[in-house]
């Protein structure tokens, strides 16, 4: 084992379980990375009485004094970089470069969380006179947050600096194929100065995230993964009276025009739909080309031959990952697609027992195929063609997901109109990976995400904290009127 086992993190320290395990391999080559608990009940139950313990005492510290703890944690990420970036890229397989901005993500969003004491300031007005009434943004208690496999260090972030920051205690549950990055996480916030019981991480899967939904004393659940988990998780916390913001699984659109500037599209493109080997829920999975843009895409084929499996493109989560991907890509050539670029069977020498998926185009894919409408979570391009810009949007609007869409034009009154008329919460302009930057929040429509809060930035702000309005009245002179 490279890593030592991974376990559980309660009250400020690692904690060992009597639960059966599961082994962590990476799916760079194969390599047992470590084992870690499938954790229950009694588990979480122990979290939950550590975190609630430390919540007087937390949320009771003036915001200016916790994010001081979030300064130092930003340096310590910034310190051991190379070591988490190395982490991510051996545990979900991504490349060295990708997992190095996967954690410098994680930088910018604890960077946010220190600039919260500016955001969250009260309001105070005279509402009558000699009357005040003051409102504050005040923290929920114990909350859970319940990540994926694809961003083992920058998903967690999304939540734990702004919910912490803001005077909750958590119970991060990450995901059971990439658990080892969020024990470097827990160690490097308590090094910070965090107090024990803040933040807890409990291991597990399914039986994990349902105790989690039904436990009596956890407040508030987010939740990222796929979009048939993110319904059982929102049904199933909302069910239980929590607060819930659940995201879930995309198929994002690349709307290309053919007056897009040939080389800024066809990279934009071909990163969207590669980086990450396509386990992003912001890839662009499906290119809807608007009339004659075959120029555009023998260009984005020249870049995608340029992506090689090893080398820069990682690998894919596992095994069975790898046979749904190239699934698709099978079915959608036997209904009649034609594959422009082939990346099935992707071998690399030395890592045979590792998953690749080399990048994949398949164009003349119909609405109707399911590799048209389905999450593939591959490098994977599907190319739909349309005659007309209402056309393609009509494909963009009858998908089930909303997370994203991008247009590829020149014309700005084009642009706009996608920008009007996309049904998704993220819009890209000549962008393919239209992730908003802090302090702008980052949350899709539809069925990629459920609740009413997006999950990072301002909007996170709404969703970690609940108001207290308090009216005052000191002075008698003030007299009496019907309002006080
Ligand atoms: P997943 O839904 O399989 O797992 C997510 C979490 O849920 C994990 O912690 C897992 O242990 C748990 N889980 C799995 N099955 C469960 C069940 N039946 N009941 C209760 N809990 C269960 O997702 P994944 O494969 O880890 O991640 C990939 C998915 O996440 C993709 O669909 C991707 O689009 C999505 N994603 C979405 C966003 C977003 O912002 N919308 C971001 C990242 C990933």
């Amino acid at each position: 084992m490279i890593y030592p086992e991974v376990r559980n993190y309660v009250a400020g320290r690692f904690v060992s379980t009597n639960t059966d395990t599961l082994e962590v391999v990476s799916p760079l080559d194969g390599a047992l990375l470590s084992t870690m608990p499938l954790s229950g009940m009694n588990e979480l139950d122990e979290a939950v009485k550590a975190a609630q313990a430390a919540f007087p005492a937390w949320s009771a510290m003036p915001l200016k004094e916790r994010v001081q703890i979030f300064y130092r944690y930003k340096t310590l990420l910034e310190q051991n970089l190379e070591e988490l970036t190395e982490l991510v890229h051996r545990e979900n397989g991504k490349t060295m470069g990708e997992a190095r901005a996967e954690v410098e993500k994680s930088i910018e969003l604890t960077e946010f969380a220190c600039s919260l004491p500016q955001l969250v300031a009260g309001e105070i007005l005279e509402v009558s006179a000699g009357v005040e009434c003051r409102l504050e943004k005040k923290p929920l208690g114990v909350v859970a947050s319940i990540a994926p496999f694809n961003f083992p260090n920058m998903v967690p972030h999304w939540t734990i600096p702004n919910a912490l920051a803001l005077g909750n205690c958590m119970i991060l549950k990450p995901s059971e194929k990439v658990p080892i990055s969020a024990s470097r996480i827990a160690e490097l916030l308590t090094e910070a100065g965090l107090p024990a019981g803040v933040f807890n991480v409990v291991n597990g899967g399914q039986e994990i995230v349902e105790a989690i939904c039904d436990h009596p004393d956890i407040q508030a659940v987010s939740f990222v993964g796929s979009t048939k988990v993110a319904k059982i998780v929102y049904r199933r916390a909302t069910n239980n009276l929590k607060r819930c913001v659940a995201l879930g699984g995309a198929k994002n659109h690349l709307i290309v025009l053919p007056d897009a500037n040939v080389a800024l599209t066809a990279a934009g493109v071909a990163a969207s739909m590669s980086g990450c080997a396509g386990q992003r829920c912001m890839a662009g999975s499906a290119m809807v080309g608007v009339g004659p843009v075959d120029p555009i895409i023998a260009k984005i084929v020249e870049e995608a031959k340029k992506i090689i499996p090893g080398q820069n493109l990682g690998s894919v989560i596992s095994r069975e990952s790898k046979e749904r991907i190239e699934k698709y890509i099978s079915e959608a050539e036997a209904a009649g697609a034609k594959v422009l670029v082939d990346g099935r069977n992707a071998v690399v020498q030395g890592k045979e027992n590792g998953y690749y998926v080399g990048p994949t185009i398949i164009d003349f894919v119909t609405p109707d195929m399911a590799i048209a409408k389905e999450e593939v979570f591959g490098p994977v391009l599907a190319i739909i063609r349309a005659k007309t810009l209402d056309d393609a949007l009509q494909i963009e609007n009858t998908s089930n997901y909303g997370n994203a869409a991008a247009v590829f034009t020149q014309s700005g009154g084009l642009a706009r109109y996608v920008m009007e008329n996309a049904s998704a919460g993220m819009i890209g302009v000549n962008v393919g990976v239209p992730v908003p930057r802090e302090p702008f929040s980052f949350g899709g429509w539809n069925e990629s995400k459920f609740g009413t809060c997006d999950i990072t930035g301002k909007s996170s702000i709404e969703f970690w904290t609940q108001m207290k309005k308090t009216t005052t009245k000191w002075n008698p002179e003030a007299g009496i009127n019907w309002m006080s």
